[in-house]
């Protein structure tokens, strides 16, 4: 299909939307648009009355019909304000069977986000931990493998580095991200680039030393935390199974007490929690900790505990934490992301996107230097693709399986090549090869997704055709 190209004015809309009305017609036009082969419908019924989306699965954009203006469409009785509705969207051709183009810039495929593996040993053992983490095994990682690592980030062409600090536990070896943290302003002063430093930890184990530390490098501290005390303590635990919550609190409070507030709490959904939604929401809300809210991923230790979420369950819990978290006000990146993803042409959250971040703006990196393409195959050894001590992440980053990595798309799977929300979603690969054995399949949690997407466009729908003011 040939494209013209045009700057999309992109913003879903019901159809009789006013806000192209001062478009003016495109010079070129000499006859009616066309309709578009390959778009979708979806009969949606709101709060009793019925709609038809008209989806263009392809880049994800959509428009909202009355029974009655679909019926329209059906007879090519638009008007032309409304036959340019739907071109600047991709929903329609132009004279000559063009479709508008976008020029939103390719995913990276040099990587500015290193997720330092600093140790790969853990004091706790989570029973869903993806890594299988303990502290009878596991390393801290090596400072011939940080120089390494270091100047090689630095050595690439992005103007931000980002080093986010993980594990195992992170800060079973915060001398290690001092060493780290110093060597990296140290060579930095050659290169001058903007470095960020990040890390999540399960916050069990804050001393002074480590809050020093964060304050003087604005470290920033995410935390794992999966809702108020019993649902954290019935999978968050200690190597004598007892549950952690009151020392993560503790680790809150005293980050908290020594200015340094919680970068977001990654909240982990599964048969722990998922039906305490309402109870997770006003928890984070109390503790005014932002959260992500996302289901167990499978593998690890979660492919022998079976905690994550039965289809619909992770549906329902993202619904019922989306309508508690508007009503108390707390930032839930999954609402952000999810929105993002169904209502805005650029989708720019990593793991909701073809091709995912693996091995684009991620790479993950063990104590030993072994490079794997993000942090979910860390502990995975058939998808390690480099080692910084052996060669160039540059050279790592142009390896045929990297490359072939890297241009995973809907295409390459077969549920998701014929899915309508292809556009807005992303199998996550490692979840797919631990519920599959391969990442060539759809996400192990594809069902709620698609029931995600659903509700999204009726929660739009409603807010903005039943009750908007247009
Ligand atoms: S999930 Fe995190 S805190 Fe829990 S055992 Fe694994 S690495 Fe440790
Ligand atoms: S493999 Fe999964 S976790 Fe890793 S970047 Fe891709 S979607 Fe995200
Ligand atoms: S994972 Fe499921 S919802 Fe997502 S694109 Fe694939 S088939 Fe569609």
């Amino acid at each position: 299909m040939k494209g013209r190209r045009l700057f999309r004015q992109y913003r879903l809309c019901k159809f009789h939307s006013n806000i192209l009305d001062t478009m003016i017609r495109s010079p070129w036009m000499s006859s009616p648009y066309q309709k578009l082969e390959g778009l979708r419908t979806l009969n949606r019924q709101v709060d009793g009355h019925d709609f038809v989306v008209l989806i263009n699965p392809e880049i994800g954009s959509w428009c909202v019909f009355t029974s009655e203006d679909y019926a329209r469409y059906l007879n090519d009785n638009l008007t032309e304000v409304e036959w340019e509705t739907l071109y600047v969207r991709g929903l329609a051709a132009d004279d000559e069977g063009c479709v508008v183009e976008t020029d939103f810039p390719s995913p990276a495929d040099v990587p500015s986000v290193v997720v330092v593996n600093i140790a790969t040993t853990c004091n706790l053992r989570c029973k869903y931990c993806f890594a299988d983490c303990s502290d009878e095994k596991g390393d801290l990682m090596r400072e011939d493998v940080m120089r390494s690592l270091i100047s090689q980030m630095l050595s690439l062409p992005v103007p931000l580095v980002t080093f986010e600090f993980q594990g195992g536990e992170a800060l079973c070896n915060v001398e290690g991200m001092r060493l780290f943290i110093e060597l990296a302003e140290k060579m930095n002063e050659s290169y001058h680039k903007v470095l960020r430093y990040r890390t999540v930890t399960n916050a069990t184990l804050i001393t002074d030393d480590f809050l020093e530390l964060a304050k003087k490098y604005d470290l920033k501290v995410g935390i794992s935390l999966d809702g108020p005390r019993d649902c954290t303590d019935r999978v968050r635990v200690d190597a004598q199974g007892k549950g952690v919550f009151d020392r993560v609190m503790d680790g809150v409070r005293r980050m908290r007490d020594s200015g340094i507030e919680v970068d977001g709490a990654v909240c982990t959904v599964g048969q722990h929690n998922v039906h305490c939604a309402k109870e997770i929401v006003d928890f984070f809300a109390e503790n005014k900790i932002e959260f992500k809210p996302r289901p167990v991923n499978i593998l690890g230790r979660e492919i022998t505990s079976n905690l994550t979420t039965k289809p619909g369950e992770w549906f329902e819990a993202y619904k019922e934490m989306y309508y508690r978290s508007k009503e108390k006000n707390i930032n839930n990146a999954s609402i952000h992301i999810y929105e993002e993803n169904t209502y805005g042409p650029i989708r720019d959250y990593v793991c909701l996107r073809y091709p995912c971040g693996a091995a684009r703006e991620i790479i993950s990196v063990n104590p030993n230097g072994d490079v794997y393409p993000c942090d979910g195959f860390k502990g995975e050894e058939q998808f390690k693709i480099g080692n910084v001590l052996e060669e160039s992440i540059a050279d790592i980053m142009k390896k045929e399986p990297v490359r072939k990595l890297q241009s995973r798309t809907a295409k390459d799977i077969e549920k998701c090549r014929s899915c309508t929300f292809r556009a807005m979603c992303c199998s996550c690969c490692y979840s797919a090869f631990g519920k599959f054995g391969t990442i060539y399949r759809e996400d192990p949690h594809c069902a709620d997704r698609r029931l995600i997407f659903l509700f999204l466009i009726d929660e739009w729908i409603r807010n903005n055709v039943l009750n908007g003011s247009e």
